[in-house]
């Protein structure tokens, strides 16, 4: 390290730099880390986790009017956004604190600062430079936002945790992960939600059973779900609330709505912007992602990208996965990539969706012909709870060699669900596997190990339809 001040310097204090600079420290390089805002980035700080704490707060007042039909006499309940944001808050808190502390304890060097590339070896941050061997970029992503009249009335999921308080009308713009899951959380709250997408059904990407579905149980619920509908314009009122103009449907009707709080979940861009990375010569794509290879390198060969900066699956345990490979790569034994063979995924819904391998349309592209097994059913208890929730469980079979190609659920416990699954389809489980199993009774996820009603579909009955 003779020319070098540091082996390693992170710049983002998130799911992946954090595990990369911890186990490049535990290899022995000497590491230092830069983090503009809070140690945690988006997942812990304004991601994952303070979503999910709100996704079960929003799950009690359903939680209250099941109770009833098991013999409860609940008194009305009654809800504090101020109180849920503050807990939440706290716990946030401790948990940076936790990241913090860990990479202190791993021997990295903690630095707080927005950190910016001078060139291949050099970084600057609070107006110090500091030559390193390396230089690994773990910005992930911020709120994309498109340019319409009004849309500074808008706001992001970065502004959504720290609403002062609870909207009573909310509009939320995209058919997203964010989207579909802060309907669910403002609905269960007792909000008034409506949820604008401009492509015909919620959830693009996902198997078209889970979209469907996932569509019906919400909007049974009563979340107005506005389908092949673009925000045109946005307008404050003297009293506050926001007049939002809709064009809806094929003949683009016009429509004027008025809502409390607008939500926009319009997907994510890498944050790359004002870092000195295109004049450094580092490659990026046309939404600013650094490009890298299997390993995380860019075509700078000092310097390095993982997780949402890189504009690939902008998943936390993915970037956690890359971050750990590359940190192998520079200071272990061995080039190491990250395995992402079989990525699941969930999205915390209201009800939930869990999900791993292909969809019905992606097994299609990938073998010529396949098995789909499904079934739709009340789960137990919800009967008693007076409820109409229907889960679906589906599972892709490749009929030629029998492999289960992949694994969807929309129901009470889907992600837990479908990570076990995971395994077995990563190692790849035929649908035999799966009738050999042994049901867990009674359970929602033994319906995975007793399907029995076939439909077989071939790429070319595609083609010819
Ligand atoms: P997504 O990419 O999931 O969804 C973006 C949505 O916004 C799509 O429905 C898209 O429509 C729509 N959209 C894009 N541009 C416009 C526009 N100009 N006008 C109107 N609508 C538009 O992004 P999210 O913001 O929901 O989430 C970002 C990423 O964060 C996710 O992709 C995911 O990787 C990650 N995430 C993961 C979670 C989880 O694992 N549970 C939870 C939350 C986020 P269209 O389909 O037509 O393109």
């Amino acid at each position: 390290m003779t020319s070098f001040d540091t082996q390693l310097f992170v710049i983002g204090g998130g799911s992946g730099g954090v595990r990369a600079a911890r186990i490049a420290a535990s290899l022995g390089a000497h590491v230092t880390i830069a983090e503009s805002f809070r140690y945690g980035g988006t997942c812990v700080i304004r991601g994952c986790v303070p979503k999910k704490l709100l996704v079960y707060a929003s799950h009690y007042a359903q939680e209250f009017r099941d109770a009833a039909g098991f013999g409860w006499s609940v008194p009305p309940a009654t809800f504090s956004w101020p109180k849920l944001i503050a807990a939440m808050d706290a716990e946030i808190g401790k948990l940076s604190a936790m990241y913090e502390k860990n990479l202190l304890n791993s021997g990295v060097q903690v630095l707080q600062g927005a950190a910016r590339v001078i060139d291949a070896h050099t970084v600057e941050v609070n107006d110090q430079r500091i030559r390193t061997e390396h230089i690994l970029v773990a910005t992930g992503g911020t709120p994309f936002l498109p340019a319409l009249p009004g849309i500074e009335h808008a706001i992001t999921s970065n502004e959504v945790f720290n609403l002062p308080e609870q909207p009573r009308r909310v509009l939320i713009v995209g058919g997203g992960y964010i989207a579909v899951e802060f309907a669910g959380i403002f609905h269960g709250l007792g909000s008034e939600v409506t949820l604008a997408y401009r492509g015909e059904q919620i959830l693009r990407g996902f198997d078209d059973d889970l979209r469907a579905h996932l569509h019906d149980e919400m909007a049974q619920n009563g979340v107005r779900i506005l389908l092949h509908s673009e925000v045109t314009q946005i307008e404050k009122s003297g009293d506050g609330s926001l007049q939002v103009g809709l064009r809806s449907g094929s003949e683009g009707t016009a429509t004027q709505h008025s809502f409390d709080t607008v939500l926009y979940a319009t997907g994510r861009l890498p944050n790359t912007q004002g870092m000195g990375l295109a004049e450094a010569g580092v490659a990026l794509d046309k939404t600013g992602g650094i490009i890298v290879d299997a390993y995380g390198h860019s075509n700078v060969p000092s310097i390095h990208a993982v997780g949402d900066v890189t504009n690939r699956i902008a998943l936390t345990p993915v970037a956690i996965r890359e971050g750990a490979a590359l940190a192998q790569t520079l200071f272990g034994t061995a080039p190491t990539t990250a395995d992402l063979t079989t990525v699941p995924s969930a999205v915390f819904s209201q009800p939930q969706i869990g999900t791993v391998g292909l969809t019905e349309a992606q097994a299609l592209q990938a073998v010529p012909q396949i098995d789909i097994y499904r079934t739709n059913f009340r789960a137990l208890g919800r009967g008693l709870a007076g409820g109409k929730e229907r889960t679906l469980v589906k599972l892709i079979v490749d009929s030629a060699s029998q492999r289960v190609l992949g694994a969807h659920m929309v129901g009470d416990d889907a992600a837990e669900i479908i990570q076990s699954l995971a395994v077995a389809i990563r190692m790849g489980a035929t649908k035999a596997d799966f009738d050999a199993t042994v049901a867990l009774h009674p359970t929602s996820a033994e319906e995975f190990v007793t399907l029995k009603d076939k439909t077989t579909r071939s790429r070319s009955d595609q083609a010819s339809a």
